[in-house]
């Protein structure tokens, strides 16, 4: 997949999640500087400035790809939500903070996965 295939699936998500708010700025990046996990994908949204650097490793299959794209823009949809909730971080106790925090990422990871599985993607 070429970074310019890459560029209009993004563009074509952030249309159909009506995220046109955001600049995305695009990053096709080797798998192992995402590090060793399961991770395919990073998205790092600037509140203040509504830009949002997402990378992704895109040499796989496309479907693969797309995926991960699409999943990256449905954290990004979800950002107003996950950043309400990073402001409890300083208000709540270390202990009680962690244990929201385990849960919220958790419950948005899941959400993420439902809503890619829904457009029909594999994420
Ligand atoms: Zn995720």
């Amino acid at each position: 997949m070429t970074p310019a295939t890459v560029r209009r699936w993004v563009r074509t998500y952030q249309n159909a999640l009506k995220l046109h708010e955001w600049q995305v700025a695009l990053e096709c990046v080797p798998l192992a500087q995402l590090g060793t996990d399961e991770t395919l994908g990073r998205i790092y949204p600037h509140y203040a400035t509504m830009t949002a650097t997402l990378e992704v490793a895109t040499a796989r299959p496309d479907a693969a790809v797309k995926a991960t794209l699409l999943h990256e823009m449905l954290h990004l949809a979800t950002a107003d939500v996950c950043r309400v909730v990073r402001e409890l971080d300083d208000q709540l106790p270390p202990g009680q903070w962690a244990l929201l925090k385990a849960v919220f990422d958790t419950a948005e990871e899941r959400l993420v996965v439902r809503l890619t599985r829904a457009f029909g993607e594999k994420g």
